[in-house]
């Protein structure tokens, strides 16, 4: 019989066996690390003072390319955007980590009701089951 984890959600247990856990905690730690190789490359250009367009090109790596706004202030801007982004993510892939060693993951941190397991696979550091996370998002 393989061994379960087991969390207790608002009104229902859930159950995930042992290897569906190690499975999204190395989908997490192997996330976590390329996060941290991103934000090693960007922050470097996000957090220069004043970033000038003849300089030697380094941010030419960066994807977006718009002629009508293209200054270095937006440019600058969309990168630190960026980084904020990928250091929120960062935090929540953590607390992921946290809350499967606590015994909690799979728990909406909102209502306490399970995480759908289709979302967990696409999004194993989401916080909130789908329906908070849509109220969440609506009251911004
Ligand atoms: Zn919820």
């Amino acid at each position: 019989m393989p061994e379960l984890y087991q969390v207790q959600a608002e009104g229902e247990t859930i159950t995930f066996d042992l290897q569906e856990i190690q499975n999204y905690k190395r989908q997490l730690i192997a996330k976590r690390h390329e996060l941290l190789e991103t934000i090693e490359q960007v922050k470097p250009i996000a957090e220069r003072p004043s970033a000038k367009s003849d300089d030697t090109g380094d941010i030419s790596s960066v994807p977006f390319h718009q002629a009508d706004i293209g200054t270095d202030m937006y440019q600058q801007e969309l990168n630190q955007m960026h980084l904020e982004q990928e250091r929120q993510l960062l935090l929540d892939i953590d607390n992921a980590l946290e809350k499967i060693e606590a015994q909690r993951f799979g728990v909406c941190e909102s209502d306490r009701k399970p995480i759908a397991k289709a979302r967990l696979q696409a999004v194993p550091w989401a916080r909130y089951c789908l329906d908070c996370e849509r109220a969440i998002e609506a009251g911004q």
